[in-house]
């Protein structure tokens, strides 16, 4: 339930309905905007008549059902977009904001010439796997620590914050004195105990849509890391699993669109995964620019060909800068007469 108070209300009248919402029961989450603050009630298991009688209360406007299963990632809850810091970095704040680096992070070497090259040509945030989530135990499964340390090294050389992701809740502690943004990964996007362990975690999230979750699910999942007390969450499309089978994964924008309607998360898309083919990222990229999105992550590899993991989704350099070039022209330009 949501208490949206008068304009105007005194914090004696805010203070008062926060209290009466703790004794019925619930938890109560304050939303502070320019004009009004909402009180929302959130939790299971408290006396709804008793927030439902607030109505009467001084200074209430009224008292309304969140319509929506999520409570606090909901716009009912905070109509004003979020706006999520990464290192001097914001993420949500209407700046179109790339991230890019290589799926895993291979030698010292690699990342640094990607560090440079990327920053070069107007990425914000370096992203590169330490930990790896492979589909075969026989894969590459990252280079673990000595990754997070050459991530923490291209942070400094390159001024550029890192995200990297976190698979285990045993490694939070680790990843997090190293990284700015911490990653949850489209196979970890329902793995509750990790994300209530990330709620605690005092740095940003990437949230990854899983490959088979529905909107709502998502959006539940982004519900875990607000109520355990963390609300830097940046919501990733990274594409989902269709009949299709051209295409790695099916680059839902739709989806993209509708969590940006339905929440005030920042919401960014990731072309590289969601394709797996690299001749497709420029489109993807400013179809996702056009309805939208708050930012891309994108796979550059300084040699595709002998990346040890999403080689064939990666973009060289050059590839890289045709991306950002084509994301800084009109759009539509003499498209319609
Ligand atoms: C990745 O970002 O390299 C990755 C493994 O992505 P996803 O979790 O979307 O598959
Ligand atoms: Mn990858």
């Amino acid at each position: 339930m949501i208490i949206n108070m008068r304009e105007g209300a005194s914090t004696g009248e805010i203070e008062h309905v926060i209290e009466r919402v703790k004794e019925a029961g619930y938890k109560a989450h304050v939303t502070r905007g320019e004009e009004r603050t909402i009180v929302a009630a959130v939790g299971s298991g408290g006396r709804r008549h008793e927030l439902q009688a607030l109505a009467a209360a001084a200074g209430v406007a009224d008292v309304v059902e969140i319509a929506q299963p999520y409570k606090l990632v909901s716009k009912q809850v905070k109509p004003s977009r979020t706006v999520v810091q990464v290192g001097d970095v914001k993420i949500g704040g209407g700046e179109f904001v790339v991230m890019a680096g290589p799926c895993s992070v291979e030698s010292r070497e690699q990342l640094f010439a990607t560090a440079e090259n990327v920053k070069a040509l107007g990425a914000k945030l370096l992203r590169g796997g330490a930990y790896k989530p492979r589909t075969s135990p026989y894969e590459f499964q990252g280079l673990g620590l000595e990754a997070l340390l050459i991530l923490r090294e291209a942070r400094e050389r390159f001024a550029l914050p890192v995200v990297t992701e976190v698979m285990s809740t045993d490694d939070v502690d680790l990843i997090c004195e190293h990284a700015d943004m911490l990653q949850v990964g489209a196979r970890n996007m329902q793995n509750f105990a990790l994300l209530r362990r990330l709620a605690l975690a005092n740095k940003p999230i990437l949230l990854k849509r899983g490959a088979s979750a529905s909107v709502k699910e998502w959006l539940l999942a982004a519900e875990y890391l607000l109520s355990g007390g963390n609300e830097q969450v940046v919501l990733c499309e990274r594409g989902i699993r269709t009949f299709e089978t051209e295409t790695r994964n099916t680059l839902d924008l739709a989806s993209l669109a509708l969590a940006r309607e339905l929440s005030h998360l920042p919401v960014i898309a990731d072309p590289s995964h969601g394709t797996g083919r690299r001749s497709l990222i420029p489109a993807m990229s400013r179809a996702a620019a056009a309805i939208g999105a708050d930012g891309l992550l994108i796979e550059v590899h300084p040699c595709p060909e002998r990346a040890l993991s999403d080689g064939a989704q990666s973009l060289d350099f050059e590839g890289f800068r045709g991306v950002m070039q084509s994301l800084s022209e009109p759009l539509f330009a003499g498209r319609f007469q």
